[in-house]
Protein backbone atom coordinates (compact mmCIF):
# COMPACT_ATOMS: atom_id res chain seq x y z
CA UNK A 1 0.00 0.00 0.00
CA UNK A 2 1.53 3.68 -0.88
CA UNK A 3 2.45 5.27 2.38
CA UNK A 4 2.83 8.90 2.78
CA UNK A 5 4.47 10.59 5.85
CA UNK A 6 3.48 14.15 7.48
CA UNK A 7 6.21 16.27 8.28
CA UNK A 8 6.25 19.44 9.57
CA UNK A 9 6.76 22.23 12.07
CA UNK A 10 4.73 22.39 15.60
CA UNK A 11 1.50 24.18 15.45
CA UNK A 12 1.61 24.61 11.64
CA UNK A 13 -1.69 22.38 11.54
CA UNK A 14 -0.51 18.33 10.90
CA UNK A 15 -2.63 17.04 13.79
CA UNK A 16 -5.77 19.05 12.63
CA UNK A 17 -5.42 17.30 8.91
CA UNK A 18 -4.35 14.20 10.24
CA UNK A 19 -7.08 14.29 12.63
CA UNK A 20 -9.24 14.44 9.40
CA UNK A 21 -7.61 11.79 7.74
CA UNK A 22 -8.19 9.27 10.70
CA UNK A 23 -11.75 10.77 10.65
CA UNK A 24 -12.40 9.59 6.57
CA UNK A 25 -10.71 6.20 7.46
CA UNK A 26 -11.71 3.56 6.09
CA UNK A 27 -13.52 0.17 7.25
CA UNK A 28 -10.64 -1.61 8.97
CA UNK A 29 -12.95 -5.08 7.81
CA UNK A 30 -12.52 -4.62 3.62
CA UNK A 31 -8.20 -3.87 4.37
CA UNK A 32 -7.15 -6.27 7.02
CA UNK A 33 -3.48 -5.76 6.06
CA UNK A 34 -4.10 -1.67 7.23
CA UNK A 35 -1.88 -1.94 10.74
CA UNK A 36 -3.82 -0.37 14.05
CA UNK A 37 -1.53 2.30 15.18
CA UNK A 38 -2.60 5.87 16.24
CA UNK A 39 0.02 7.45 13.67
CA UNK A 40 -1.48 5.43 10.43
CA UNK A 41 -4.20 6.65 9.15
CA UNK A 42 -5.47 4.68 6.14
CA UNK A 43 -8.18 6.11 3.62
CA UNK A 44 -9.72 5.20 0.34
CA UNK A 45 -8.85 6.13 -2.52
CA UNK A 46 -11.64 7.53 -4.13
CA UNK A 47 -12.51 6.89 -7.99
CA UNK A 48 -15.36 7.92 -9.99
CA UNK A 49 -14.87 4.89 -12.33
CA UNK A 50 -15.61 2.46 -9.39
CA UNK A 51 -19.44 3.50 -9.10
CA UNK A 52 -19.95 2.88 -13.54
CA UNK A 53 -18.65 0.19 -13.25
CA UNK A 54 -19.84 -1.84 -10.06
CA UNK A 55 -23.48 -0.49 -12.17
CA UNK A 56 -22.31 -2.32 -15.00
CA UNK A 57 -21.26 -5.28 -13.85
CA UNK A 58 -24.09 -5.40 -10.90
CA UNK A 59 -20.91 -6.02 -8.28
CA UNK A 60 -22.22 -6.84 -5.37
CA UNK A 61 -19.76 -4.05 -2.99
CA UNK A 62 -16.99 -1.73 -4.62
CA UNK A 63 -13.23 -2.13 -2.87
CA UNK A 64 -11.41 1.33 -4.08
CA UNK A 65 -7.42 1.05 -3.27
CA UNK A 66 -6.64 2.42 0.02
CA UNK A 67 -3.60 4.98 0.89
CA UNK A 68 -1.69 5.09 4.23
CA UNK A 69 -1.09 8.14 6.14
CA UNK A 70 1.63 8.70 8.70
CA UNK A 71 1.97 11.22 11.39
CA UNK A 72 5.59 11.92 12.08
CA UNK A 73 5.10 14.74 14.42
CA UNK A 74 7.65 16.43 16.43
CA UNK A 75 10.24 16.71 13.68
CA UNK A 76 11.64 20.11 15.51
CA UNK A 77 14.78 21.93 14.92
CA UNK A 78 18.10 19.38 16.54
CA UNK A 79 15.33 16.82 16.24
CA UNK A 80 18.50 14.59 14.22
CA UNK A 81 20.88 15.15 17.24
CA UNK A 82 18.07 13.35 19.43
CA UNK A 83 16.50 16.90 20.71
CA UNK A 84 13.18 16.36 19.69
CA UNK A 85 11.55 12.57 19.23
CA UNK A 86 14.80 11.84 17.68
CA UNK A 87 16.19 8.89 15.41
CA UNK A 88 13.33 6.31 16.65
CA UNK A 89 10.81 8.41 14.81
CA UNK A 90 12.82 9.38 12.05
CA UNK A 91 13.17 5.54 11.16
CA UNK A 92 9.29 5.89 11.27
CA UNK A 93 9.92 7.98 8.00
CA UNK A 94 11.91 6.23 6.21
CA UNK A 95 9.56 3.48 5.66
CA UNK A 96 7.08 6.02 3.50
CA UNK A 97 6.93 6.31 -0.47
CA UNK A 98 6.50 10.10 -0.46
CA UNK A 99 6.72 13.24 2.20
CA UNK A 100 4.13 15.78 2.24
CA UNK A 101 5.44 18.46 4.10
CA UNK A 102 2.54 21.05 5.76
CA UNK A 103 3.26 24.35 5.84
CA UNK A 104 1.63 26.96 7.47
CA UNK A 105 0.93 29.97 5.49
CA UNK A 106 -2.22 30.92 7.48
CA UNK A 107 -1.64 34.20 9.90
CA UNK A 108 -3.39 33.64 13.71
CA UNK A 109 -1.54 36.05 16.49
CA UNK A 110 -3.76 33.32 18.83
CA UNK A 111 -1.60 29.49 17.47
CA UNK A 112 2.21 30.36 18.41
CA UNK A 113 4.43 30.36 15.81
CA UNK A 114 7.76 27.76 17.33
CA UNK A 115 9.57 30.42 15.35
CA UNK A 116 8.17 33.60 15.80
CA UNK A 117 6.42 34.08 12.36
CA UNK A 118 4.87 32.74 9.63
CA UNK A 119 7.26 32.29 6.67
CA UNK A 120 6.91 28.61 4.58
CA UNK A 121 10.28 28.85 3.10
CA UNK A 122 12.24 28.99 6.60
CA UNK A 123 9.66 26.95 7.98
CA UNK A 124 10.70 24.17 5.11
CA UNK A 125 14.18 24.35 4.93
CA UNK A 126 14.55 23.42 8.90
CA UNK A 127 12.45 20.36 7.97
CA UNK A 128 14.42 19.29 4.89
CA UNK A 129 17.71 20.19 6.93
CA UNK A 130 16.51 17.61 9.58
CA UNK A 131 16.15 15.22 7.36
CA UNK A 132 19.37 16.01 5.43
CA UNK A 133 21.12 15.49 8.62
CA UNK A 134 19.32 12.17 9.83
CA UNK A 135 20.57 10.78 6.52
CA UNK A 136 24.05 11.93 6.73
CA UNK A 137 24.15 10.45 10.36
CA UNK A 138 23.27 6.94 8.93
CA UNK A 139 25.26 7.40 6.13
CA UNK A 140 28.01 7.85 8.89
CA UNK A 141 27.08 5.28 10.67
CA UNK A 142 26.73 2.47 7.39
CA UNK A 143 30.27 3.39 5.46
CA UNK A 144 32.41 2.07 8.29
CA UNK A 145 30.56 -1.11 8.08
CA UNK A 146 30.81 -1.34 4.27
CA UNK A 147 34.40 -0.39 4.27
CA UNK A 148 34.94 -4.02 6.11
CA UNK A 149 33.08 -5.43 3.36
CA UNK A 150 35.41 -3.64 0.48
CA UNK A 151 38.00 -5.26 1.61
CA UNK A 152 36.73 -8.30 0.78
CA UNK A 153 36.00 -6.52 -3.06
CA UNK A 154 31.82 -7.00 -2.01
CA UNK A 155 30.80 -5.37 -5.42
CA UNK A 156 27.56 -4.69 -4.21
CA UNK A 157 28.83 -2.71 -1.33
CA UNK A 158 31.75 -0.68 -3.44
CA UNK A 159 28.47 0.01 -5.49
CA UNK A 160 26.43 1.50 -2.02
CA UNK A 161 29.68 3.12 -0.64
CA UNK A 162 30.15 5.15 -4.20
CA UNK A 163 26.48 6.59 -3.85
CA UNK A 164 26.41 7.09 -0.11
CA UNK A 165 29.75 8.80 -0.66
CA UNK A 166 27.73 11.02 -3.09
CA UNK A 167 25.13 11.53 -1.05
CA UNK A 168 27.68 12.60 1.89
CA UNK A 169 29.75 14.92 0.35
CA UNK A 170 26.30 16.62 -1.26
CA UNK A 171 24.86 17.46 1.88
CA UNK A 172 28.08 18.60 3.04
CA UNK A 173 28.46 21.24 0.44
CA UNK A 174 25.00 22.35 1.18
CA UNK A 175 23.69 20.48 -1.55
CA UNK A 176 20.19 18.85 -2.55
CA UNK A 177 20.57 14.71 -2.56
CA UNK A 178 18.15 14.92 -5.20
CA UNK A 179 20.29 16.51 -7.53
CA UNK A 180 22.80 14.16 -7.92
CA UNK A 181 22.81 11.32 -11.02
CA UNK A 182 23.26 7.66 -10.14
CA UNK A 183 24.36 4.97 -12.31
CA UNK A 184 21.35 2.20 -12.86
CA UNK A 185 23.73 0.30 -10.53
CA UNK A 186 23.70 2.83 -7.51
CA UNK A 187 20.00 3.88 -8.55
CA UNK A 188 18.46 0.01 -7.72
CA UNK A 189 20.54 -0.06 -4.59
CA UNK A 190 19.93 3.80 -3.34
CA UNK A 191 16.28 2.90 -3.37
CA UNK A 192 16.77 0.08 -0.97
CA UNK A 193 18.42 2.77 1.48
CA UNK A 194 15.64 4.74 2.21
CA UNK A 195 17.06 7.79 2.39
CA UNK A 196 14.71 11.11 3.36
CA UNK A 197 15.87 13.14 1.34
CA UNK A 198 15.76 11.35 -1.48
CA UNK A 199 12.24 10.74 -1.65
CA UNK A 200 9.48 12.39 -3.28
CA UNK A 201 8.41 15.05 -1.86
CA UNK A 202 4.85 17.47 -1.74
CA UNK A 203 4.19 20.71 -0.13
CA UNK A 204 0.81 21.18 1.27
CA UNK A 205 -0.10 24.96 2.29
CA UNK A 206 -2.12 25.21 5.10
CA UNK A 207 -4.15 28.33 4.42
CA UNK A 208 -6.82 30.15 6.56
CA UNK A 209 -10.19 28.80 4.97
CA UNK A 210 -10.86 32.84 3.50
CA UNK A 211 -8.22 32.14 1.59
CA UNK A 212 -9.09 28.87 -0.04
CA UNK A 213 -11.04 30.39 -2.95
CA UNK A 214 -8.19 32.50 -4.04
CA UNK A 215 -5.14 30.86 -2.60
CA UNK A 216 -2.91 33.31 -5.18
CA UNK A 217 -4.48 36.40 -2.81
CA UNK A 218 -1.77 34.77 0.09
CA UNK A 219 1.78 35.78 -0.04
CA UNK A 220 2.99 33.38 1.82
CA UNK A 221 1.42 30.51 -0.80
CA UNK A 222 2.96 32.35 -3.65
CA UNK A 223 6.51 32.11 -1.86
CA UNK A 224 6.03 28.49 -1.64
CA UNK A 225 4.46 27.66 -4.98
CA UNK A 226 7.97 30.23 -6.44
CA UNK A 227 9.80 27.68 -4.28
CA UNK A 228 8.09 24.68 -5.29
CA UNK A 229 8.38 25.72 -9.00
CA UNK A 230 12.53 25.69 -8.83
CA UNK A 231 12.35 22.14 -7.78
CA UNK A 232 9.73 20.50 -9.32
CA UNK A 233 7.71 20.16 -6.26
CA UNK A 234 3.69 20.86 -6.03
CA UNK A 235 2.14 22.55 -4.14
CA UNK A 236 -1.04 21.77 -2.63
CA UNK A 237 -3.48 24.81 -1.04
CA UNK A 238 -5.51 23.00 1.37
CA UNK A 239 -7.03 24.39 4.70
CA UNK A 240 -6.47 21.66 7.39
CA UNK A 241 -9.68 23.29 9.35
CA UNK A 242 -11.51 22.81 6.28
CA UNK A 243 -10.50 19.27 5.64
CA UNK A 244 -11.84 18.22 9.32
CA UNK A 245 -14.95 20.00 8.94
CA UNK A 246 -15.51 17.80 5.89
CA UNK A 247 -14.18 14.72 7.36
CA UNK A 248 -17.26 15.16 10.37
CA UNK A 249 -19.86 15.21 7.01
CA UNK A 250 -20.93 11.77 6.24
CA UNK A 251 -23.31 12.63 3.60
CA UNK A 252 -21.42 12.62 0.15
CA UNK A 253 -23.85 15.40 -1.49
CA UNK A 254 -23.86 17.82 1.39
CA UNK A 255 -19.47 17.07 1.72
CA UNK A 256 -19.92 18.16 -2.25
CA UNK A 257 -22.27 21.37 -1.42
CA UNK A 258 -20.02 22.25 1.57
CA UNK A 259 -16.88 22.51 -0.11
CA UNK A 260 -18.88 24.42 -3.12
CA UNK A 261 -19.52 26.73 -0.15
CA UNK A 262 -15.47 27.03 -0.45
CA UNK A 263 -15.16 27.19 -4.39
CA UNK A 264 -13.84 23.91 -4.09
CA UNK A 265 -14.40 21.02 -6.39
CA UNK A 266 -12.59 18.32 -4.28
CA UNK A 267 -11.31 17.87 -0.41
CA UNK A 268 -7.78 19.08 -0.31
CA UNK A 269 -6.84 15.65 0.42
CA UNK A 270 -8.39 13.88 -2.51
CA UNK A 271 -5.82 16.47 -4.18
CA UNK A 272 -3.67 15.71 -1.80
CA UNK A 273 -4.01 11.68 -2.86
CA UNK A 274 -4.09 12.15 -6.81
CA UNK A 275 -0.37 14.22 -6.78
CA UNK A 276 0.92 11.69 -4.20
CA UNK A 277 -0.40 9.01 -7.07
CA UNK A 278 1.15 11.27 -9.80
CA UNK A 279 4.47 11.43 -8.37
CA UNK A 280 5.27 8.18 -7.69
CA UNK A 281 3.77 7.10 -11.37
CA UNK A 282 0.95 5.09 -9.62
CA UNK A 283 -2.33 3.90 -11.37
CA UNK A 284 -5.14 1.49 -11.06
CA UNK A 285 -6.52 -1.72 -12.94
CA UNK A 286 -9.71 -3.26 -11.65
CA UNK A 287 -11.46 -6.37 -11.66
CA UNK A 288 -15.09 -6.67 -11.72
CA UNK A 289 -17.56 -8.82 -11.19
CA UNK A 290 -20.91 -10.12 -9.72
CA UNK A 291 -19.35 -9.77 -6.28
CA UNK A 292 -17.23 -7.25 -6.28
CA UNK A 293 -15.81 -4.10 -8.59
CA UNK A 294 -12.52 -3.31 -6.97
CA UNK A 295 -8.97 -0.99 -7.70
CA UNK A 296 -5.94 -1.89 -7.50
CA UNK A 297 -2.95 0.36 -7.52
CA UNK A 298 0.53 -0.68 -9.48
CA UNK A 299 3.57 1.02 -10.73
CA UNK A 300 2.85 2.21 -14.30
CA UNK A 301 5.10 -0.17 -16.55
CA UNK A 302 4.02 -3.51 -14.93
CA UNK A 303 3.21 -6.44 -16.95
CA UNK A 304 0.40 -8.27 -16.71
CA UNK A 305 1.79 -11.47 -14.77
CA UNK A 306 3.82 -8.94 -12.22
CA UNK A 307 0.32 -6.94 -11.91
CA UNK A 308 -1.70 -10.12 -11.44
CA UNK A 309 0.61 -10.78 -8.84
CA UNK A 310 -0.57 -7.99 -6.70
CA UNK A 311 -4.11 -9.74 -6.39
CA UNK A 312 -2.27 -13.23 -5.45
CA UNK A 313 1.28 -14.24 -6.28
CA UNK A 314 -0.22 -17.61 -7.18
CA UNK A 315 -1.80 -15.45 -10.26
CA UNK A 316 1.86 -14.39 -11.24
CA UNK A 317 3.49 -17.92 -11.21
CA UNK A 318 0.78 -19.43 -13.23
CA UNK A 319 -0.33 -16.67 -15.48
CA UNK A 320 -1.20 -17.58 -18.62
CA UNK A 321 -2.95 -14.46 -20.17
CA UNK A 322 -5.11 -11.66 -18.96
CA UNK A 323 -8.62 -10.88 -20.81
CA UNK A 324 -8.29 -7.19 -20.91
CA UNK A 325 -10.63 -4.33 -21.29
CA UNK A 326 -10.35 -0.37 -21.22
CA UNK A 327 -12.41 1.43 -19.04
CA UNK A 328 -13.26 4.26 -21.87
CA UNK A 329 -13.49 1.52 -24.50
CA UNK A 330 -16.32 -0.15 -21.93
CA UNK A 331 -18.25 2.71 -21.30
CA UNK A 332 -18.12 3.76 -25.26
CA UNK A 333 -19.90 0.17 -25.76
CA UNK A 334 -22.13 0.27 -22.34
CA UNK A 335 -21.49 -3.37 -21.48
CA UNK A 336 -19.10 -6.29 -21.38
CA UNK A 337 -21.19 -8.19 -24.03
CA UNK A 338 -21.27 -5.32 -26.84
CA UNK A 339 -17.52 -4.49 -26.00
CA UNK A 340 -16.47 -7.99 -26.99
CA UNK A 341 -18.54 -7.99 -30.20
CA UNK A 342 -17.15 -4.87 -31.39
CA UNK A 343 -13.57 -6.86 -30.62
CA UNK A 344 -12.78 -4.54 -27.40
CA UNK A 345 -12.03 -7.51 -25.12
CA UNK A 346 -8.15 -8.52 -25.83
CA UNK A 347 -6.44 -10.77 -25.19
CA UNK A 348 -3.11 -10.36 -23.46
CA UNK A 349 0.26 -12.10 -22.84
CA UNK A 350 2.91 -12.02 -20.72
CA UNK A 351 4.54 -9.04 -22.19
CA UNK A 352 1.65 -6.74 -21.88
CA UNK A 353 1.96 -3.39 -20.04
CA UNK A 354 -1.48 -2.43 -18.15
CA UNK A 355 -2.92 0.39 -18.16
CA UNK A 356 -4.38 3.06 -16.35
CA UNK A 357 -7.98 1.79 -16.21
CA UNK A 358 -7.78 -1.58 -17.68
CA UNK A 359 -10.29 -3.69 -16.38
CA UNK A 360 -8.36 -7.08 -16.29
CA UNK A 361 -9.47 -10.55 -16.02
CA UNK A 362 -6.53 -12.90 -15.14
CA UNK A 363 -6.30 -16.65 -16.41
CA UNK A 364 -3.92 -18.79 -14.61
CA UNK A 365 -2.78 -22.22 -14.15
CA UNK A 366 -2.78 -23.37 -10.58
P1 LIG B 1 0.49 20.59 14.68
O1 LIG B 1 1.29 20.94 15.89
O2 LIG B 1 1.25 20.87 13.43
O3 LIG B 1 -0.07 19.24 14.71
O4 LIG B 1 -0.70 21.64 14.62
P2 LIG B 1 -2.23 21.48 15.03
O5 LIG B 1 -2.98 20.75 14.00
O6 LIG B 1 -2.35 21.02 16.43
O7 LIG B 1 -2.66 23.01 14.92
C1 LIG B 1 -2.16 23.98 15.80
C2 LIG B 1 -3.24 25.02 16.03
O8 LIG B 1 -3.49 25.70 14.79
C3 LIG B 1 -4.57 24.41 16.47
O9 LIG B 1 -5.12 25.27 17.43
C4 LIG B 1 -5.40 24.42 15.19
O10 LIG B 1 -6.77 24.55 15.46
C5 LIG B 1 -4.86 25.64 14.49
N1 LIG B 1 -4.99 25.58 13.03
C6 LIG B 1 -4.73 24.53 12.21
N2 LIG B 1 -4.98 24.87 10.94
C7 LIG B 1 -5.42 26.16 10.94
C8 LIG B 1 -5.86 27.09 9.94
O11 LIG B 1 -5.90 26.76 8.74
N3 LIG B 1 -6.22 28.34 10.37
C9 LIG B 1 -6.17 28.70 11.68
N4 LIG B 1 -6.53 29.94 12.02
N5 LIG B 1 -5.79 27.86 12.65
C10 LIG B 1 -5.42 26.62 12.29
Amino acid sequence: MLSIGIVGLPNVGKSTLFNAITNSGVLAANYPFATIDPNVGVVQVNDDRLENLAKIYKSAKIIPTAIEFIDIAGLVKGASKGEGLGNQFLSHIRQVDAIAHVIRCFEDTNITHVEGRVDPIRDLEIIEMELRLADLESIEKRLPRLEKMLKVKNAEAMVEASALTKVKTMIETDGRPSDLDFSDEEKKIVKNLNLLSLKQNLYIANLADTDLANPTANNHFNALVEKGKSLGIDVIPISAQVEYEISTIEDKEEQTIFLESYGLKESGLDSVIKKGYEILGLKTYFTCGPQETRAWTFVAGTKAPQAAGIIHTDFEKGFIKAETLSYDDLMACGSPVAAKEKGKVRLEGKDYVVQDGDIMHFRFNV
